[in-house]
């Protein structure tokens, strides 16, 4: 038997199997989540479905007050949220902490925002109003490094919109979403969110339903490119926040002293597997031997182990493929660079990775093509800065990106001419909710957060009226 439950139509229910859920610090097993099956996905979309008529007529205030008690409920059961968030995804404690608090934050920050209906024209003749109007049932797939932002993100403008909503999480983080559900089944209507557990094999049966008006997704570009094609048949609404491979370009005022600290820090978020993560970084060759140097260094001096160990600066990475797949790279960067710094698996029970440090490596590599999501990073060397700002569009990805310099103007000018959707000047990662969040190239589709990512859970309407009477 699990204590973890899904939470369909409003009653939290054993899955029809279950799965292990596996620590990633000790390799052990941490809980046994209850898995679905068909029948209780398609129970949920039902629950989903027949809740969203009664939920949608509610006004807009009612929806954002109940909002608030989720976030509040959140916040009295923090701590216990954090750790378990911890001993399933891996990141130290003050990051689980910190991303509790960010999922709160967010779902306050939506839950005092607006859809009011806007006069587009009106003159003697005629009154054209637009307004927006929920979608109907949205199915929220949340990816396994930062499971419970990702989960605020999409179910916060959701359901302030009036839509209700199937919740899906990735098989190897499913706990803490679970254990949200345990607050939505007692503040929110039945069926207002539902929260289902898969073995990575529901999310196209999720995706096709016919009864699923918007899919919003976060996970990697491969998995994207299949969630679009499964919408396809019913022209669902679609956000896609998809994989990066965040460059960050060094000026040549930089100090690398002064720089290298925030680099590493925003290359080594939640050990590496962060969307936008800085995963390659150019530096003007003036400069070069003295970042590679201060990386290496910084590199070597991180605590890295179990995360609810107090000093803990990076955990392990989330899963056993995740694992293999940075142990590939780290191989392929020794054949093709000089590592500086780590180059190994740590050698003990976990899947921890020593941060590495990469120089001297090809711009065709799978370490600078690829996005490694984890704790390895190239450094590569540029003399022109429009050569730097070539190869770093040189991608399929577009996600994000930074521009360091003493000069942030002359930096606003690179800034600029890079193709992602944000860049940053001297800072990374740096994510408010009220500022659209959006992928270009293959990162993605649509704009989560601020009032535009609001609007995405919505159809726009136009009422046309001659003032005349009929
Ligand atoms: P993934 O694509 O393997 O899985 C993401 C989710 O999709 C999981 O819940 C999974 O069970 C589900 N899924 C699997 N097959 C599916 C299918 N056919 N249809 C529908 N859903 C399916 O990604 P991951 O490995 O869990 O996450 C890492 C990736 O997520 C990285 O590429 C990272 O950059 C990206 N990411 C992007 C953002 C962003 O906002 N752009 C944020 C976090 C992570």
């Amino acid at each position: 038997m699990s204590a973890y439950k899904l939470l369909i139509g409003g009653k939290l229910v054993p899955g029809a199997t279950t799965l292990n859920v596996i620590n990633p610090a000790t390799e052990e097993g941490l809980a046994v989540a209850p898995r679905a099956d068909r029948a209780q996905l398609d129970q949920a979309v039902a629950a989903a479905k027949a809740a969203f008529p009664a939920w949608s007529a509610k006004p807009i205030r009612e929806r954002g007050a109940l909002l608030v008690k989720l976030a509040d409920g959140m916040e009295a059961r923090q701590a216990e949220l954090a750790r378990l968030l911890t001993e399933e995804q891996g990141k130290p404690l003050p990051g689980a902490m910190g991303e509790i608090a960010a999922a709160i934050g967010r779902i306050r920050y939506f839950a005092t925002l607006d859809l009011p209906s806007k006069v587009l024209k009106e003159d003697a003749t005629q009154k054209v109003v637009e307004q927006h109007r929920p979608l109907g049932v949205v199915a929220a797939i949340t990816a396994w490094n930062v499971p419970i932002i990702l989960l605020a993100l999409k179910i916060a403008p959701a359901l302030l919109a009036g839509n209700t909503v199937v919740v899906k999480p990735a098989p190897t983080t499913p706990l803490t979403t679970l254990k949200f559900g345990e607050l939505c089944a007692k503040i929110l209507p039945p069926g207002v969110i539902n929260i289902i557990v898969d073995q990575n094999d529901l999310g196209s049966a999720l995706t096709s339903h016919p009864d699923v008006a918007k899919v919003a997704f976060t996970g990697s570009t491969a998995t994207g490119k299949k969630v679009m094609e499964s919408v396809t048949g019913t022209l669902k609404r679609l956000t896609l926040e998809l994989g990066g491979n965040d460059a960050a370009i060094l000026l040549d005022d930089i100090d690398p002293k002064e720089v290298a600290p925030k680099l590493f820090a925003s290359a080594t978020f939640i050990s590496g597997q962060a969307c936008i993560a800085i995963k390659r970084i150019y530096v003007h060759e003036s400069q070069y031997d003295e970042v590679c140097d201060e990386l290496g260094r910084l590199a070597r001096e991180t605590v890295v182990d179990d995360g609810l160990k107090q000093g803990t600066q990076m955990g392990p990475l989330q899963n056993k493929a995740q694992f293999e797949r940075v142990k590939g790279f780290i191989e392929d960067a020794r054949k093709n660079g000089k590592i500086v710094a780590g180059g190994k698996a740590l050698n003990r029970k976990g899947y921890f990775i020593s941060p590495t440090i990469v120089r001297d490596i090809g711009d065709d590599t799978r370490l600078v093509r690829e996005e490694q999501f984890g704790p390895v990073l190239p450094v590569l060397r540029y003399s022109e800065v429009d050569d730097a700002v070539a190869r770093a569009n040189d991608s399929d990805y577009g996600l994000g990106g930074s521009i360091w310099s003493k000069d942030p103007e002359r930096a606003f000018a690179i800034a600029e001419k890079i193709d992602s959707g944000t860049v940053w000047i001297n800072k990374h990662l740096d994510m408010q909710p009220d500022l659209p969040f959006r992928g270009a190239k293959q990162s993605g589709i649509g704009t989560e957060q601020s009032q535009e990512g609001l609007e995405e859970y919505t159809q726009a309407k136009i009422i046309n009226m001659a003032k005349a009477p009929a």
